[in-house]
């Protein structure tokens, strides 16, 4: 073993031993952690599960309460189909996607393409997760190519500063092509879910899920991963509200 070798190991186990106390509850099951209300807000159906579906799929699966709030559905997805069409389809590989995850779908009703930063869509937003109450939110990194990638964050964003206790959390979506400047704070595992997250993903069978895993979100996972010593892992931005970045200040 050379230097190299042994400075990355250090890396590898510091950075896993950061990434294992990063998200709340997912480390070792206790008997009296309370159930947490995790919600993710995402732009376009797939974008939830491309991001974070690992992860929700890990809440999820130890018992706390995940609902995916979908920003729109997809209306201008499937060329040829109408909107209305289109959003049938889309909205039913949603709710087969988060059937996948363990997660509650919710729809915003903002329209694919045509999306809009308001003072009335900031309420509604407000409105919507102030009633879920979250602990933890997750929505896009707004800087981002897509539009309404961008007016699903900032409208996340603008609720959460009305929450009190609520953790938010940036994921990332086709790196390099949409999501830009995302230097992540925050790792999860997600090898034993890996399966899972390409299930949800491949339920979105209009929009070649499987085309965008294998083009995208694959080496995502991989690279992450490697990046903490893991098979696979989703990367977030953790936005800290309270002022451990900055110390003896
Ligand atoms: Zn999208």
């Amino acid at each position: 073993m050379n230097d190299a070798d042994l400075s990355r190991r250090s890396f590898v186990e510091r950075s896993a031993a950061v990434a294992a106390g990063a998200l709340p509850s997912l480390g070792p099951a206790t008997p009296d952690s309370a159930p947490l209300k995790v919600v993710c807000v995402g732009g376009h159906p797939d974008d939830p599960e491309s991001g974070c579906g690992g992860t929700l799929a890990r809440y999820a699966a130890r018992g706390h309460a995940v609902t995916i709030v979908y920003l729109t559905r997809g209306e201008r997805g499937i060329a040829g189909k109408s909107l209305d069409e289109t959003a049938r389809i889309r909205s039913a590989e949603c709710e087969s996607a988060c059937r996948i995850i363990g997660a509650s779908p919710k729809f915003f009703g903002q329209i694919d393409g045509a999306t809009e930063l308001t003072h009335g869509h900031v309420d509604a937003m407000t409105r919507l997760l102030t009633a879920e109450n979250p602990d933890i939110v997750f929505t896009h990194w707004p800087v981002d190519t897509h539009m309404d990638h961008q007016v699903a964050s900032i409208l996340t964003i603008r609720a959460w500063l009305t929450l009190t206790t609520a953790r938010l959390y940036f994921f990332e979506v086709d790196l390099g092509s949409q999501t830009e400047g995302f230097l992540p704070n925050t790792y999860v595992d997600i090898s034993s879910v890996v399966e899972r997250k390409k299930a949800a993903l491949f339920a979105h069978v209009s929009q070649d899920g499987k085309g965008i895993w294998h083009e995208h979100h694959e080496i995502m996972a991989q690279w992450r991963g490697r990046e903490i010593g893991v098979p696979a892992a989703e990367a977030f931005i953790h936005l800290n509200r309270d002022n451990q970045n900055l110390p003896s200040l």
